[in-house]
Protein backbone atom coordinates (compact mmCIF):
# COMPACT_ATOMS: atom_id res chain seq x y z
CA UNK A 1 0.00 0.00 0.00
CA UNK A 2 1.72 3.18 -1.03
CA UNK A 3 -0.34 6.36 0.34
CA UNK A 4 -0.51 9.50 -1.78
CA UNK A 5 2.14 11.75 -1.18
CA UNK A 6 2.06 15.38 -2.64
CA UNK A 7 5.16 15.25 -4.16
CA UNK A 8 3.69 12.71 -6.68
CA UNK A 9 0.66 15.49 -8.12
CA UNK A 10 2.67 18.13 -10.12
CA UNK A 11 2.93 20.71 -13.27
CA UNK A 12 5.51 21.23 -16.08
CA UNK A 13 5.94 25.17 -16.39
CA UNK A 14 4.60 26.02 -20.49
CA UNK A 15 7.81 28.69 -20.58
CA UNK A 16 8.62 31.47 -22.47
CA UNK A 17 10.84 32.77 -23.49
CA UNK A 18 13.17 30.27 -24.22
CA UNK A 19 16.28 29.85 -21.91
CA UNK A 20 18.87 26.81 -22.35
CA UNK A 21 21.77 26.34 -19.91
CA UNK A 22 24.74 24.42 -20.64
CA UNK A 23 26.14 23.64 -17.08
CA UNK A 24 29.58 21.73 -17.45
CA UNK A 25 31.73 20.85 -14.53
CA UNK A 26 35.55 21.68 -15.24
CA UNK A 27 37.22 18.37 -14.48
CA UNK A 28 38.49 17.89 -17.60
CA UNK A 29 38.81 19.06 -21.56
CA UNK A 30 35.20 19.34 -23.26
CA UNK A 31 34.88 16.05 -24.82
CA UNK A 32 32.89 15.95 -28.24
CA UNK A 33 29.94 14.32 -26.03
CA UNK A 34 29.45 17.54 -24.21
CA UNK A 35 30.19 19.64 -26.93
CA UNK A 36 27.53 18.16 -28.60
CA UNK A 37 24.97 18.95 -25.80
CA UNK A 38 26.40 22.96 -25.93
CA UNK A 39 25.26 22.81 -29.76
CA UNK A 40 22.01 21.38 -29.18
CA UNK A 41 21.62 24.00 -26.24
CA UNK A 42 22.92 26.39 -28.72
CA UNK A 43 21.05 26.10 -31.88
CA UNK A 44 17.16 25.32 -30.00
CA UNK A 45 18.27 28.60 -28.04
CA UNK A 46 19.22 30.85 -31.74
CA UNK A 47 15.93 29.02 -33.28
CA UNK A 48 13.43 30.80 -30.63
CA UNK A 49 15.26 33.61 -30.07
CA UNK A 50 16.11 32.49 -26.78
CA UNK A 51 18.87 32.67 -24.49
CA UNK A 52 21.91 30.43 -23.71
CA UNK A 53 23.23 30.93 -20.78
CA UNK A 54 27.01 28.61 -19.66
CA UNK A 55 26.60 28.00 -16.00
CA UNK A 56 29.91 26.67 -14.60
CA UNK A 57 29.65 23.54 -12.08
CA UNK A 58 32.08 23.62 -10.08
CA UNK A 59 31.02 22.01 -6.35
CA UNK A 60 33.26 19.37 -6.62
CA UNK A 61 35.87 21.41 -5.07
CA UNK A 62 38.77 17.98 -5.50
CA UNK A 63 37.74 17.89 -8.96
CA UNK A 64 37.45 21.29 -10.50
CA UNK A 65 40.36 23.54 -11.67
CA UNK A 66 40.06 26.72 -13.27
CA UNK A 67 42.49 25.90 -16.15
CA UNK A 68 39.51 22.76 -17.32
CA UNK A 69 37.27 25.71 -17.16
CA UNK A 70 39.62 28.45 -18.97
CA UNK A 71 40.60 25.74 -21.62
CA UNK A 72 36.28 25.20 -21.69
CA UNK A 73 35.56 28.77 -22.37
CA UNK A 74 38.27 29.19 -25.08
CA UNK A 75 36.84 25.67 -26.85
CA UNK A 76 33.36 26.98 -26.91
CA UNK A 77 34.34 29.86 -28.25
CA UNK A 78 36.81 28.32 -30.97
CA UNK A 79 33.14 26.02 -32.15
CA UNK A 80 31.38 29.81 -32.30
CA UNK A 81 29.03 28.59 -29.20
CA UNK A 82 28.90 31.69 -27.69
CA UNK A 83 26.74 32.48 -24.88
CA UNK A 84 24.48 35.68 -23.83
CA UNK A 85 24.77 35.21 -19.92
CA UNK A 86 27.58 33.01 -17.94
CA UNK A 87 31.31 33.67 -17.29
CA UNK A 88 32.63 37.20 -18.85
CA UNK A 89 29.80 38.20 -20.28
CA UNK A 90 27.70 37.65 -16.61
CA UNK A 91 23.62 38.95 -16.63
CA UNK A 92 20.47 39.67 -14.74
CA UNK A 93 20.46 35.88 -13.31
CA UNK A 94 24.45 35.59 -12.25
CA UNK A 95 26.68 34.56 -10.59
CA UNK A 96 27.44 31.60 -13.43
CA UNK A 97 29.67 29.63 -11.04
CA UNK A 98 27.86 27.21 -8.98
CA UNK A 99 30.87 27.68 -6.26
CA UNK A 100 29.96 31.45 -5.85
CA UNK A 101 25.90 30.99 -5.16
CA UNK A 102 26.19 28.67 -1.44
CA UNK A 103 24.42 31.67 -0.07
CA UNK A 104 20.94 30.71 -2.58
CA UNK A 105 21.56 27.09 -2.12
CA UNK A 106 21.65 27.71 2.15
CA UNK A 107 18.72 29.42 1.48
CA UNK A 108 16.84 26.72 -0.13
CA UNK A 109 18.14 24.20 2.21
CA UNK A 110 16.74 26.16 5.11
CA UNK A 111 13.08 26.58 3.68
CA UNK A 112 13.25 22.78 2.89
CA UNK A 113 14.30 21.99 6.65
CA UNK A 114 11.45 24.39 7.84
CA UNK A 115 9.36 22.48 5.68
CA UNK A 116 10.21 19.46 7.64
CA UNK A 117 10.62 18.22 3.62
CA UNK A 118 14.29 17.32 4.12
CA UNK A 119 16.43 16.64 7.76
CA UNK A 120 20.02 16.69 9.02
CA UNK A 121 22.00 13.07 9.27
CA UNK A 122 24.61 12.47 11.01
CA UNK A 123 25.41 9.28 9.70
CA UNK A 124 29.50 8.50 9.20
CA UNK A 125 30.57 7.33 6.38
CA UNK A 126 31.67 4.33 8.01
CA UNK A 127 28.16 3.70 9.43
CA UNK A 128 26.64 4.40 5.87
CA UNK A 129 29.30 1.70 4.44
CA UNK A 130 28.03 -0.76 7.34
CA UNK A 131 24.43 -0.64 6.19
CA UNK A 132 25.40 -0.70 2.72
CA UNK A 133 26.93 -3.64 2.93
CA UNK A 134 24.23 -5.53 5.10
CA UNK A 135 21.51 -4.71 2.70
CA UNK A 136 23.69 -5.88 -0.40
CA UNK A 137 24.49 -9.33 1.88
CA UNK A 138 20.86 -9.63 2.38
CA UNK A 139 19.77 -8.87 -1.45
CA UNK A 140 18.43 -5.51 -0.78
CA UNK A 141 19.13 -2.46 -2.63
CA UNK A 142 21.28 -0.40 -0.66
CA UNK A 143 19.02 2.76 0.12
CA UNK A 144 19.82 5.20 3.01
CA UNK A 145 17.82 3.26 6.35
CA UNK A 146 16.07 6.59 7.46
CA UNK A 147 18.13 6.19 10.14
CA UNK A 148 18.08 9.65 11.21
CA UNK A 149 14.62 10.48 10.13
CA UNK A 150 13.79 9.14 13.15
CA UNK A 151 15.82 10.91 15.40
CA UNK A 152 13.95 13.74 17.71
CA UNK A 153 13.66 16.94 16.14
CA UNK A 154 15.02 18.67 19.28
CA UNK A 155 18.07 16.53 19.56
CA UNK A 156 19.29 17.16 16.31
CA UNK A 157 18.76 20.86 16.69
CA UNK A 158 20.73 20.30 19.97
CA UNK A 159 23.12 18.46 18.21
CA UNK A 160 23.61 21.38 15.18
CA UNK A 161 23.62 23.43 18.06
CA UNK A 162 26.44 22.17 19.79
CA UNK A 163 28.67 22.37 16.09
CA UNK A 164 28.33 18.65 15.07
CA UNK A 165 28.82 18.07 11.34
CA UNK A 166 25.92 16.65 9.44
CA UNK A 167 24.35 16.48 5.83
CA UNK A 168 20.81 17.37 4.65
CA UNK A 169 19.06 14.91 3.26
CA UNK A 170 15.60 15.49 1.40
CA UNK A 171 12.56 13.42 2.38
CA UNK A 172 11.05 11.14 -0.42
CA UNK A 173 8.09 8.85 -0.72
CA UNK A 174 8.89 5.24 0.16
CA UNK A 175 7.20 4.14 -2.88
CA UNK A 176 5.34 5.28 -5.80
CA UNK A 177 6.04 5.99 -9.32
CA UNK A 178 7.46 9.03 -10.87
CA UNK A 179 7.40 9.81 -14.49
CA UNK A 180 7.95 13.07 -16.77
CA UNK A 181 7.65 13.74 -20.84
CA UNK A 182 11.21 13.71 -22.12
CA UNK A 183 11.40 15.56 -25.41
CA UNK A 184 13.88 13.36 -26.95
CA UNK A 185 12.84 9.94 -25.06
CA UNK A 186 8.91 10.35 -24.48
CA UNK A 187 7.54 9.52 -21.38
CA UNK A 188 10.19 8.30 -18.94
CA UNK A 189 8.90 6.55 -15.28
CA UNK A 190 10.59 5.48 -12.08
CA UNK A 191 9.76 3.35 -9.69
CA UNK A 192 10.46 5.53 -6.58
CA UNK A 193 11.17 2.60 -3.64
CA UNK A 194 14.17 2.46 -5.47
CA UNK A 195 15.25 5.56 -4.52
CA UNK A 196 16.54 6.65 -1.22
CA UNK A 197 16.71 10.05 0.31
CA UNK A 198 19.21 11.83 -1.33
CA UNK A 199 22.17 13.75 0.24
CA UNK A 200 21.24 17.33 -1.19
CA UNK A 201 23.72 19.09 1.11
CA UNK A 202 27.23 17.21 1.87
CA UNK A 203 28.33 17.36 5.69
CA UNK A 204 31.20 20.14 4.45
CA UNK A 205 28.28 22.62 3.92
CA UNK A 206 28.59 21.94 -0.56
CA UNK A 207 25.33 20.84 -2.15
CA UNK A 208 24.89 17.78 -4.25
CA UNK A 209 25.11 17.95 -8.10
CA UNK A 210 21.17 16.59 -7.73
CA UNK A 211 19.98 19.60 -5.41
CA UNK A 212 21.93 22.73 -6.80
CA UNK A 213 21.10 21.65 -10.67
CA UNK A 214 17.27 22.14 -9.82
CA UNK A 215 18.69 25.45 -7.60
CA UNK A 216 20.14 26.79 -10.27
CA UNK A 217 17.56 25.66 -13.26
CA UNK A 218 14.91 27.43 -11.41
CA UNK A 219 16.53 30.53 -10.46
CA UNK A 220 17.80 31.26 -13.80
CA UNK A 221 14.49 30.58 -15.21
CA UNK A 222 15.94 27.97 -17.36
CA UNK A 223 12.46 27.03 -19.82
CA UNK A 224 14.05 22.98 -21.54
CA UNK A 225 17.17 21.33 -19.71
CA UNK A 226 18.87 19.83 -22.54
CA UNK A 227 21.74 17.30 -21.69
CA UNK A 228 23.46 14.01 -22.24
CA UNK A 229 21.10 10.62 -21.47
CA UNK A 230 23.62 9.81 -18.32
CA UNK A 231 21.57 12.33 -16.64
CA UNK A 232 18.35 10.56 -16.79
CA UNK A 233 19.07 8.60 -13.33
CA UNK A 234 19.28 11.80 -11.79
CA UNK A 235 15.68 13.02 -12.81
CA UNK A 236 13.90 11.34 -9.51
CA UNK A 237 15.87 13.05 -6.97
CA UNK A 238 15.58 16.13 -9.11
CA UNK A 239 12.14 15.78 -9.87
CA UNK A 240 11.55 15.24 -6.09
CA UNK A 241 13.30 18.33 -5.46
CA UNK A 242 11.49 20.60 -7.51
CA UNK A 243 8.28 19.00 -6.03
CA UNK A 244 9.89 19.57 -2.88
CA UNK A 245 10.21 23.55 -2.54
CA UNK A 246 6.63 23.55 -4.93
CA UNK A 247 8.88 24.76 -8.09
CA UNK A 248 7.57 24.11 -11.61
CA UNK A 249 9.32 21.62 -13.99
CA UNK A 250 11.34 22.93 -16.66
CA UNK A 251 10.84 20.78 -20.34
CA UNK A 252 13.68 18.01 -20.61
CA UNK A 253 15.28 16.40 -23.48
CA UNK A 254 18.17 13.72 -22.56
CA UNK A 255 20.48 13.46 -25.65
CA UNK A 256 21.96 9.87 -26.45
CA UNK A 257 25.25 8.95 -25.52
CA UNK A 258 28.14 9.23 -28.18
CA UNK A 259 29.74 5.94 -28.88
CA UNK A 260 33.03 4.60 -30.39
CA UNK A 261 32.19 2.42 -33.86
CA UNK A 262 32.39 -1.02 -31.41
CA UNK A 263 29.15 0.76 -29.45
CA UNK A 264 31.25 1.45 -26.16
CA UNK A 265 31.46 4.97 -25.24
CA UNK A 266 33.22 7.50 -26.87
CA UNK A 267 36.64 6.97 -25.41
CA UNK A 268 40.45 7.69 -26.14
CA UNK A 269 40.81 4.25 -26.94
CA UNK A 270 38.76 5.51 -30.55
CA UNK A 271 40.73 8.28 -31.07
CA UNK A 272 40.15 12.03 -30.44
CA UNK A 273 37.42 12.51 -28.12
CA UNK A 274 38.31 16.09 -26.62
CA UNK A 275 37.29 19.11 -28.67
CA UNK A 276 40.90 20.70 -27.99
CA UNK A 277 42.57 17.54 -29.95
CA UNK A 278 40.35 17.84 -32.90
CA UNK A 279 41.62 21.86 -32.90
CA UNK A 280 45.13 19.83 -32.85
CA UNK A 281 44.01 17.29 -35.51
CA UNK A 282 43.52 20.63 -37.70
CA UNK A 283 39.95 19.84 -38.12
CA UNK A 284 37.92 23.44 -38.92
CA UNK A 285 35.58 24.44 -35.74
CA UNK A 286 33.01 24.96 -38.59
CA UNK A 287 33.35 20.99 -39.60
CA UNK A 288 33.51 19.78 -35.77
CA UNK A 289 30.14 21.85 -35.01
CA UNK A 290 28.67 20.43 -38.45
CA UNK A 291 29.66 16.82 -37.34
CA UNK A 292 28.58 16.94 -33.87
CA UNK A 293 24.98 18.39 -34.91
CA UNK A 294 24.44 15.41 -37.52
CA UNK A 295 25.49 13.01 -34.07
CA UNK A 296 21.42 11.92 -34.06
CA UNK A 297 20.03 14.98 -35.68
CA UNK A 298 19.52 14.53 -39.89
CA UNK A 299 19.18 17.78 -41.35
CA UNK A 300 16.34 17.92 -43.68
CA UNK A 301 16.82 17.27 -47.65
CA UNK A 302 19.46 14.74 -46.98
CA UNK A 303 21.66 19.05 -46.20
CA UNK A 304 24.93 17.30 -44.63
CA UNK A 305 27.42 20.47 -45.20
CA UNK A 306 26.00 22.88 -42.88
CA UNK A 307 27.39 26.05 -40.97
CA UNK A 308 26.21 26.93 -37.90
CA UNK A 309 23.56 29.74 -39.49
CA UNK A 310 22.55 27.42 -42.01
CA UNK A 311 21.91 24.87 -38.90
CA UNK A 312 20.06 27.25 -37.25
CA UNK A 313 16.46 27.40 -38.98
CA UNK A 314 16.60 24.04 -40.23
CA UNK A 315 17.46 22.00 -36.26
CA UNK A 316 14.64 20.31 -35.00
CA UNK A 317 15.16 19.16 -31.69
CA UNK A 318 11.85 16.65 -31.83
CA UNK A 319 13.27 14.88 -34.31
CA UNK A 320 16.58 14.10 -32.61
CA UNK A 321 16.70 10.58 -32.15
CA UNK A 322 16.86 8.61 -28.93
CA UNK A 323 19.28 5.79 -30.68
CA UNK A 324 23.11 5.84 -29.39
CA UNK A 325 25.20 8.15 -32.10
CA UNK A 326 28.21 6.43 -33.81
CA UNK A 327 31.02 8.79 -33.78
CA UNK A 328 32.61 8.21 -37.27
CA UNK A 329 36.11 9.73 -37.59
CA UNK A 330 36.17 9.43 -41.72
CA UNK A 331 33.01 10.98 -42.00
CA UNK A 332 34.10 14.26 -39.75
CA UNK A 333 37.43 14.06 -42.20
CA UNK A 334 34.88 13.78 -45.14
CA UNK A 335 33.23 16.86 -43.68
CA UNK A 336 36.20 18.71 -43.20
CA UNK A 337 37.50 18.48 -46.46
CA UNK A 338 34.22 19.99 -47.62
CA UNK A 339 34.48 22.90 -44.92
CA UNK A 340 38.08 23.44 -46.52
CA UNK A 341 36.90 23.99 -49.95
CA UNK A 342 34.25 25.98 -48.15
CA UNK A 343 36.76 28.69 -46.61
CA UNK A 344 38.29 32.02 -47.73
CA UNK A 345 42.19 31.43 -48.77
CA UNK A 346 42.78 34.30 -46.21
CA UNK A 347 41.10 31.74 -43.45
CA UNK A 348 43.06 29.14 -44.24
CA UNK A 349 46.34 30.26 -44.49
CA UNK A 350 45.68 31.49 -41.30
CA UNK A 351 44.31 28.59 -39.59
CA UNK A 352 47.56 26.52 -41.49
CA UNK A 353 49.91 28.81 -40.47
CA UNK A 354 50.02 27.28 -36.85
CA UNK A 355 51.24 23.43 -38.46
CA UNK A 356 53.39 24.80 -40.68
CA UNK A 357 55.32 27.10 -38.16
CA UNK A 358 55.59 24.30 -35.81
CA UNK A 359 56.81 21.91 -38.65
CA UNK A 360 59.66 24.60 -39.43
CA UNK A 361 58.46 25.28 -43.03
CA UNK A 362 57.40 28.62 -41.90
CA UNK A 363 58.85 31.01 -39.76
CA UNK A 364 57.21 32.71 -36.82
CA UNK A 365 57.55 36.60 -37.91
CA UNK A 366 55.43 36.31 -41.29
CA UNK A 367 56.01 39.15 -43.53
CA UNK A 368 52.88 40.28 -46.05
CA UNK A 369 54.79 38.65 -48.88
CA UNK A 370 54.88 35.37 -47.20
CA UNK A 371 50.89 35.44 -46.22
CA UNK A 372 50.73 36.32 -49.64
CA UNK A 373 52.87 33.30 -50.51
CA UNK A 374 51.22 30.88 -48.24
CA UNK A 375 47.75 32.11 -49.37
CA UNK A 376 48.56 30.96 -53.20
CA UNK A 377 50.42 27.56 -52.09
CA UNK A 378 47.22 26.41 -49.45
CA UNK A 379 44.63 27.28 -51.93
CA UNK A 380 46.30 25.01 -54.34
CA UNK A 381 47.40 22.30 -51.59
CA UNK A 382 44.31 22.43 -50.20
CA UNK A 383 42.40 20.05 -52.58
CA UNK A 384 44.94 16.97 -51.52
CA UNK A 385 44.27 16.78 -47.99
CA UNK A 386 41.11 16.22 -45.41
CA UNK A 387 42.73 18.21 -42.33
CA UNK A 388 45.34 21.14 -41.78
CA UNK A 389 47.59 18.75 -40.19
CA UNK A 390 47.93 16.77 -43.42
CA UNK A 391 49.14 19.70 -45.43
CA UNK A 392 52.94 19.77 -44.36
CA UNK A 393 54.67 17.10 -46.32
CA UNK A 394 52.54 18.63 -49.45
CA UNK A 395 54.39 21.89 -48.33
CA UNK A 396 57.80 20.06 -47.42
CA UNK A 397 57.85 18.61 -50.69
CA UNK A 398 58.12 21.80 -52.52
CA UNK A 399 61.59 22.51 -50.45
CA UNK A 400 62.75 19.25 -50.76
CA UNK A 401 65.12 19.01 -53.72
CA UNK A 402 67.55 16.41 -53.47
CA UNK A 403 68.68 14.95 -56.71
CA UNK A 404 71.04 12.48 -54.50
CA UNK A 405 67.69 10.94 -53.46
CA UNK A 406 65.76 9.99 -56.80
CA UNK A 407 64.32 6.90 -56.88
CA UNK A 408 64.70 4.20 -59.53
CA UNK A 409 61.98 5.02 -61.41
CA UNK A 410 63.08 8.97 -61.83
CA UNK A 411 66.80 7.29 -62.46
CA UNK A 412 65.43 5.54 -65.24
CA UNK A 413 63.65 8.44 -66.71
CA UNK A 414 66.72 10.26 -66.57
CA UNK A 415 68.89 8.17 -68.22
CA UNK A 416 67.52 8.01 -71.99
CA UNK A 417 68.83 9.94 -74.58
CA UNK A 418 65.59 12.27 -74.74
CA UNK A 419 66.20 13.33 -70.80
CA UNK A 420 69.69 14.29 -71.67
CA UNK A 421 69.27 16.34 -74.81
CA UNK A 422 65.72 17.89 -72.96
CA UNK A 423 67.62 18.71 -69.55
CA UNK A 424 70.77 20.48 -71.28
CA UNK A 425 68.38 22.43 -74.05
CA UNK A 426 65.68 23.67 -70.99
CA UNK A 427 69.35 24.56 -69.00
CA UNK A 428 70.77 27.22 -71.60
CA UNK A 429 67.17 27.97 -71.92
CA UNK A 430 66.77 29.05 -68.55
CA UNK A 431 69.18 31.14 -68.79
CA UNK A 432 67.69 33.47 -71.41
CA UNK A 433 64.34 33.85 -69.18
CA UNK A 434 64.08 36.75 -66.97
CA UNK A 435 60.78 35.81 -65.50
CA UNK A 436 60.05 31.88 -65.06
CA UNK A 437 56.42 31.92 -65.00
CA UNK A 438 53.96 29.34 -66.41
CA UNK A 439 53.70 31.50 -69.82
CA UNK A 440 57.53 31.32 -70.17
CA UNK A 441 58.13 28.11 -69.14
CA UNK A 442 55.17 27.47 -71.83
CA UNK A 443 57.28 29.22 -74.62
CA UNK A 444 60.67 27.73 -73.85
CA UNK A 445 58.92 23.89 -73.37
CA UNK A 446 58.15 24.39 -77.13
CA UNK A 447 61.67 25.94 -77.85
CA UNK A 448 62.69 22.67 -76.34
CA UNK A 449 60.76 20.67 -78.10
CA UNK A 450 61.88 21.72 -81.78
CA UNK A 451 65.38 21.57 -80.34
CA UNK A 452 65.67 18.37 -79.11
CA UNK A 453 62.67 16.95 -81.13
CA UNK A 454 61.46 15.30 -77.97
CA UNK A 455 57.65 15.60 -77.32
CA UNK A 456 54.85 14.23 -74.91
CA UNK A 457 55.86 11.85 -72.06
CA UNK A 458 59.69 11.89 -73.10
CA UNK A 459 59.90 15.56 -73.05
CA UNK A 460 57.99 15.81 -69.95
CA UNK A 461 58.81 13.24 -67.45
CA UNK A 462 62.36 14.49 -67.48
CA UNK A 463 61.65 18.31 -67.34
CA UNK A 464 59.12 17.05 -63.58
CA UNK A 465 62.14 15.07 -62.32
CA UNK A 466 64.25 17.39 -63.26
CA UNK A 467 62.25 20.22 -61.31
CA UNK A 468 60.67 18.10 -58.28
CA UNK A 469 63.03 15.33 -58.29
CA UNK A 470 59.94 13.20 -58.10
CA UNK A 471 57.80 11.41 -60.59
CA UNK A 472 54.75 12.43 -59.40
CA UNK A 473 53.61 15.63 -57.57
CA UNK A 474 51.62 19.13 -58.06
CA UNK A 475 50.62 19.70 -61.70
CA UNK A 476 53.86 22.05 -62.99
CA UNK A 477 51.41 24.67 -63.53
CA UNK A 478 51.39 25.10 -60.26
CA UNK A 479 54.20 24.11 -59.21
CA UNK A 480 56.00 26.49 -60.97
CA UNK A 481 54.49 29.76 -59.70
CA UNK A 482 54.69 28.60 -55.75
CA UNK A 483 58.61 27.61 -56.42
CA UNK A 484 60.05 30.81 -58.07
CA UNK A 485 57.80 33.24 -56.36
CA UNK A 486 58.55 31.71 -53.05
CA UNK A 487 62.68 31.43 -53.90
CA UNK A 488 62.52 35.20 -53.84
CA UNK A 489 61.25 34.65 -49.98
CA UNK A 490 62.95 33.89 -47.17
CA UNK A 491 61.66 30.93 -45.41
CA UNK A 492 63.83 28.98 -42.69
CA UNK A 493 65.00 26.72 -45.24
CA UNK A 494 65.69 28.27 -48.87
CA UNK A 495 62.74 27.12 -51.41
CA UNK A 496 65.30 26.89 -54.80
CA UNK A 497 63.79 28.24 -58.14
CA UNK A 498 63.98 26.18 -61.37
CA UNK A 499 67.42 27.67 -62.79
CA UNK A 500 68.88 26.24 -59.47
CA UNK A 501 66.98 22.61 -59.39
CA UNK A 502 67.86 22.13 -63.31
CA UNK A 503 71.88 22.90 -62.84
CA UNK A 504 72.00 21.32 -59.55
CA UNK A 505 70.33 17.94 -61.51
CA UNK A 506 72.60 18.43 -64.33
CA UNK A 507 75.52 18.73 -61.92
CA UNK A 508 74.88 15.65 -59.84
CA UNK A 509 73.99 13.49 -62.73
CA UNK A 510 77.73 14.87 -64.72
CA UNK A 511 79.54 13.81 -61.05
CA UNK A 512 77.96 10.34 -60.98
CA UNK A 513 78.31 9.85 -64.74
CA UNK A 514 74.75 8.96 -64.21
CA UNK A 515 74.50 10.57 -68.03
N1 LIG B 1 27.52 19.40 -14.54
C1 LIG B 1 26.91 18.29 -15.18
C2 LIG B 1 27.93 17.59 -16.06
O1 LIG B 1 28.93 18.18 -16.40
C3 LIG B 1 25.79 18.65 -16.11
C4 LIG B 1 24.56 18.85 -15.39
C5 LIG B 1 23.33 19.09 -16.20
O2 LIG B 1 23.41 19.41 -17.40
O3 LIG B 1 22.30 19.01 -15.58
O4 LIG B 1 27.71 16.46 -16.40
Amino acid sequence: MCPFHPFLAFGVKTMNPVRVRFAPSPTGFLHVGNARTALFNWLFARQHNGRFILRIEDTDVERSFSAFEEQLIMDLKWLGLEWDEGPETEGEFGPYRQSLRLLTYRDYTRRLLEKKAAYHCFCSSEDLEREKNTAVSEGRMPLYSGRCLKLDPKESAARIAGGEEAAVRLKTPECGELSFDDDVRGTVSFDLSLVGDPVIVRSNGHPAYNFAVVIDDHCMNISHVIRGEDHISNMPRQILVYKALSLPLPRFAHLSMVMGEDNTRLSKRHGATSVRQFDDDGILSSALANYLALLGWSPPEDREVLSLEEMVPLFNLKKVSRSAAIFDYKKLHWLNRQHLKRQPVEQLARAAFPFLKDEGILPADMTPDLWAWLEKAVGILIEKVDRLSDLSPHFAALFEYSPEKLDGEAREILSSDCARKVLFSVHEELKTLEKVDFAAFGILTKKVKEQTGCKGKELFHPLRVALTARTSGLDLDKFIPLVEEGAELSFPAPLKNCRSRVSEILNYLGETGSR
